[in-house]
């Protein structure tokens, strides 16, 4: 746990520069930072703001039609809905353009969940409450790589992506969501933008070739067969390629989905906190 000093965070939302994090004086010496996230976390005027990348919360908060569904299943919560904004001060002012001091509930576009509340136990309940009802019914099974294309792998620098991650390439319908631009931040972090799809059928030349896209692409997916990942990931890249396949599994088939632009994953690839994040995974 890193302290902050809450109001001064808050005071400077007010203000341009650079975002700041606002450790009190002598509480610095840790080499850990707070998240650029933590400003919405002082802003927002509850004793406990629980802010989660909660997956059944991602699959629908990249859709177009977000702020309908957002109205429709969770309007009796007063929960409110914020367009993609840059994770830092700039979401921050936006969550509080739309928000009212009573919101509760705001879910994030491509981005998250947010639940606030008078002690952790309710707020944990809301928040708990608010993934179960964006849950779809059913789920695919999560299914193993292709035996044959596991074996081919064997012999270069890739190892198959986790299991959840599997449907990505071998269910069309998964493949179409993943095989396009970035979904959310976390993705762009830790496995680079999108995803690199297979475009040769001998297994060794495909992973040579992918290996060889910049910025770096750390999932690739061979289209009906399965999904691989460089085979020196750390614990971040394996927990994103899962992920990945955790949201796309939830998103609603024939859904339109939102994708982070150019200059928003520029935006995010050049921004020092998220490589400070990038290099806590690493360690770990
Ligand atoms: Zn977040």
């Amino acid at each position: 746990m890193v302290p902050v000093d809450a109001s001064a965070l808050t005071e400077a939302l007010d203000q341009d520069g650079p975002d700041a994090t606002f450790v009190p004086d002598g509480e610095s010496a840790s080499a850990l930072r707070p998240s650029i996230e933590t400003s919405f976390h002082a802003a927002l005027p509850w004793p406990v703001v629980i802010h989660t990348h909660c997956v059944a919360t991602i699959a629908l908060a990249v859709r177009a039609d977000a702020q309908t569904v957002v109205a429709e299943k969770l309007g009796d919560l007063g929960a409110v809905f914020v367009p993609y904004v840059k994770p830092g001060r700039d979401l921050t002012r936006a969550i509080l353009a739309r928000s009212a001091p009573a919101t509760r509930v705001i879910v994030l576009g491509n981005h998250g969940l947010i639940c606030c509340g008078d002690d952790p136990v309710s707020t944990e309940t809301l928040l708990r409450t608010v993934s179960a009802r964006l849950e779809p019914h059913a789920l695919p099974e999560p299914r193993s790589i292709d035996p044959e294309l596991a074996d081919q792998l064997a012999g270069t620098d890739w190892m198959p992506a986790p299991a959840e991650a599997q449907p990505l390439a071998r269910d069309p319908v998964q493949l179409g969501f993943a095989g396009g631009a970035t979904l959310y931040p976390d993705h762009l972090v830790f496995l680079g933008p999108g995803v690199a799809i297979a475009d040769h059928d001998d297994v060794r030349t495909a992973t040579e070739l992918a290996a060889r896209l910049s910025p770096p692409r750390r999932l690739l997916l061979f289209p009906g067969r399965g999904a691989a990942i460089p085979k020196d990931s750390d614990a971040g890249t394996k927990a994103l390629a899962r992920a990945l396949g955790d949201v796309v599994a939830r998103i609603a088939p024939g859904a339109e989905v939102n994708r982070l632009t150019p200059v928003q994953e520029a935006d995010l690839l050049n921004w020092d906190a998220e490589a400070y994040r990038r290099s806590l995974s690493a360690a770990s």
